[in-house]
């Protein structure tokens, strides 16, 4: 998408009189490339402050559909969007913003060759993803390229922020080092999210990036490797910074085995069955808890049953049966991006 309009003298009066940004922090702004990893309802605020602060090119990549149950949190989007791409939708909305940013849109799954592609060229990595095989891509891709990427994810009402600001500081496996198997944790389709926890996490993530984007590039390796914890019902806010694991397999190591592997996993859509076959990522292959999954999901789900070994439950029109060793069954759909996304969502890869 070209740029769009004139920009006048005093669009970014107001940043610019901000001292620690000025003129110069305005100017790096326009010269720098953002890549926004999912246009959801992080990835939809922050790709939004990032053009309203004049972020030269925002590059938005997304696999799924606009649905209803989106229209509470994901801010880019309206009820006429129900069923379109995300990242065309999102484009659209914030191509309305005007301004000098250049918006570019991706519909696809990312995997670690689209994302040397979309990446090669950036300042910055956003993440707006709702997985965390996708964050392990990202943390390898940053840590092999000396690229900075910011960490951001929200489920209830509490969220976490950690900027990876390689080769200084810890990297996301310096503080998690394998990600748990699928299902083992709560994702936002299982424990429900409130839009506030987005906009604060989206805003906290937005901060870091304008600080790393506008800074001289000799001062970006001075961002701390703090890791923030903040509950916006509780509002409880922690903070800790995380030190270096000298013997971590990805920044000390330099073992990128979730950019080598199939680390995002596959979807196979079965042959005249309506049906689509996912199967978790390599790294992340582990049996699975199907009667916590089962508890997990119970508030969504219907029909929940545990049968012969595997667990078979309903959302909306799809029924979905998940075997131990994390492969799932997505009925209803033929689309094997929806499926991926999907699991993703429910078991939370
Ligand atoms: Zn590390």
């Amino acid at each position: 998408m070209e740029r769009l309009g004139f920009v006048s003298a005093s669009r970014f009066d107001r940043q610019e009189r901000f001292a620690p940004l000025g003129a110069e922090g305005q100017a790096r702004l326009a010269r720098s490339r953002v890549l926004v990893v999912g246009c959801g309802a992080l990835g939809g605020a922050l790709a939004q402050s990032m053009v309203r602060s004049g972020v030269g090119t925002v590059r938005i990549v997304d696999r799924d559909i606009v649905e209803e149950s989106n229209l509470p949190r994901q801010v880019l989007f309206e009820p006429q969007d129900i069923g379109q791409p995300k990242a065309l939708v999102a484009a659209r909305a914030l191509g309305r913003v005007g301004g000098p940013a250049r918006i570019e849109p991706h519909v696809r799954h990312l995997d670690g060759e689209l994302l040397r592609e979309l990446a090669a060229d950036v300042d910055l990595v956003l993440d707006g993803t709702d997985n965390l095989a996708t964050r392990y891509l990202v943390n390898d891709h940053a840590v092999e390229r000396g690229r900075s990427w910011v960490y951001g994810g929200v489920v209830g009402s509490s969220g976490l922020v950690f900027p990876v600001v390689p080769p200084a500081g810890a990297c996301l496996r310096c503080l998690f080092p394998d990600p748990p198997p699928p299902g083992a944790l709560p994702t936002c389709d299982s424990a429900g999210v409130i839009q506030p926890a987005v906009a604060a996490i989206a805003a906290l993530q937005a901060g870091v990036a304008l600080r790393l984007l506008g800074s001289p590039r000799e001062r970006r390796t001075q961002t701390k490797s703090r890791l923030i914890e903040l509950d916006v019902w509780s509002l409880e806010c922690h903070g800790i910074d995380v030190p270096r694991d000298p013997d971590c397999p990805c920044c000390a190591r330099r073992e990128f085995s979730f950019l080598d592997a199939d680390t995002t996993g596959e979807a196979l859509s079965l042959c005249g069955r309506r049906t689509v076959q996912v199967r978790p990522s390599r790294s992340t292959r582990a049996r699975i808890d199907l009667v916590g999954l089962k508890a997990r999901l119970a508030t969504v789900a219907q029909d929940a049953a545990l049968l012969d070994g595997l667990l078979r439950f309903r959302i909306e029109d799809i029924t979905c049966s998940v075997f131990p060793d994390g492969r799932a069954l997505f009925e209803g759909t033929d689309d094997p991006l929806r499926a991926r996304a999907l699991y993703d969502r429910w078991l939370g890869s």
